[in-house]
């Protein structure tokens, strides 16, 4: 029997459009290729719930994103381990390229404010009280106090689990291979031949998939695949890093977890196994995480490796701002999270259901349309 919607891909967006759609009434059906977050949106630690520095086309979404990421737990009926840290960028440069050093601070505050994520230039005195610990090249920070973390693994779980109460079914161990496109719905057809039929629409969920899935339904997404390192650390003196911290130009971003452990990310990628598929360590992003850590925290002593992982593929769109909109009449896109997809989840999440049962999109997704590569604009406009 067909179902309204088709979702491929079992990460938190793939769980969370299907708890908004059941939640609207409509029947989903959920194909994971593995198990449920076994993509971008599991694994150890938590994801940052940063505004800070983001592009402003995604501000409006997330800005209403934080507000909806304090009450999501009560939601969904399930812990997210949503955090509100607040979350600075760090600056020691008068310049950065085009597009940062102090010289860009007060604008960068004025623009973020001026979305609604109020934004403040804290001064070396200021950064000092915050982190007792930090280098004295640090000259001064962008900081918003409505950034946090969440836990990837628990809130994905909390999604899926809802949606499943609703009346969503999601099913595991389902590789999809095709997408096709039909007058009236579309189907997908797993890797073994299975056909599943959707009276409305099929959305393409999948992350490092959608771009492959994309091609069987006519469609080419300047899409490419990443794996981005993240690192565990303990130090032997404790680590004053109280926000969710990143920098204005070092690959570097900390999020301290609890009994002081040291997430530790911020730009440095794994490979991909040619013989596995799935990402893995280069040690020379280890050691290169690591030392940017220790030049701007130069007093937490010596250090520990406890874990590291980049074995979780994420896709990147060409500009960086993700990709979402139809693909033909009744096959949809959302991907190209860039490495920052997670902050949006809440909001974007919503928007993209509702795009899915109207078959419009809201303000807050239009700049994140397909419309704007020309070769993907028809349908999309
Ligand atoms: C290490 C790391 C750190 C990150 N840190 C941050 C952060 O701090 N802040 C932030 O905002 N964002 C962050 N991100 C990005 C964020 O986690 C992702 O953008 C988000 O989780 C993407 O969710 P998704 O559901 O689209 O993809 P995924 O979680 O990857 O889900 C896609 C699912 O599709 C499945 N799949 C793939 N192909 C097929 C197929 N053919 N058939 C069926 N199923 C298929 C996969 O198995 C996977 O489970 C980070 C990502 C990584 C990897």
């Amino acid at each position: 029997m067909a179902v309204e919607f088709v979702i491929v891909g079992g990460g938190a967006y793939g769980c969370a459009v299907a708890y908004h759609l059941a939640a609207a009434g409509a029947s989903v059906q959920v194909l994971e290729a593995e198990r449920i977050a076994d993509g971008a949106s599991g694994g150890p630690g938590k994801r940052g719930v940063r505004a800070n520095r983001r592009d402003l086309r995604e501000l409006p979404l997330m800005r209403e994103a934080n507000d909806l990421w304090p009450q999501l737990a009560e939601q969904l009926g399930a812990p997210t381990g949503y955090q509100r840290t607040g979350g600075v960028s760090l600056i020691e440069r008068e310049v950065v390229g085009v597009s940062g050093g102090l010289v860009s601070a007060q604008a960068h505050a004025a623009a973020q404010t001026a979305f609604g994520v109020p934004t403040e230039v804290w001064d070396q005195e200021r950064v000092r009280s915050a982190f007792p610990g930090i280098s004295s090249e640090v000259r001064a920070a962008l900081h918003v106090p409505l950034d946090g973390v969440a836990s990837q693994a628990e809130t994905t779980a909390a999604y899926a689990a809802a949606a499943r109460r609703l009346g969503a079914t999601i099913t595991e161990g389902a590789p999809v291979a095709e997408v096709r496109s039909r007058s009236a719905g579309a189907a997908a057809i797993s890797a073994s031949g299975e056909q599943f039929t959707a009276s409305r629409a099929v959305l393409l969920a999948a992350n490092s998939g959608v771009a492959e899935l994309a091609q069987t339904a006519g469609s080419s997404l300047p899409l490419w695949t990443i794996y981005p390192q993240v690192l565990f650390l303990t130090s032997s003196e404790p680590a004053q890093v109280p926000l969710l911290t990143g920098h204005d130009h070092r690959a570097l971003s900390v999020k301290i977890l609890q009994d002081g452990l040291i997430m530790l990310s911020g730009g440095w990628r794994g490979r991909r196994n040619p013989e596995t598929g799935r990402g893995e360590l280069d040690p020379t992003a280890v050691t290169g995480n690591i030392e940017q850590l220790t030049t701007v925290f130069p007093e937490l002593g010596e250090l520990t490796l406890v874990e590291a992982d980049a074995s979780r593929p994420e896709s990147v769109a060409v500009d960086q701002v993700p990709l979402i909109g139809a693909l033909t009449d009744h096959v949809y896109a959302a991907a190209g999270w860039s490495g920052h997809g997670w902050a949006l989840l809440p909001a974007a999440s919503k928007h993209i259901a509702h795009l899915l049962l109207h078959g419009e999109r809201t303000a807050e997704l239009a700049p994140l349309s397909l419309a704007r590569i020309p070769t993907l604009g028809g349908r999309d406009a």
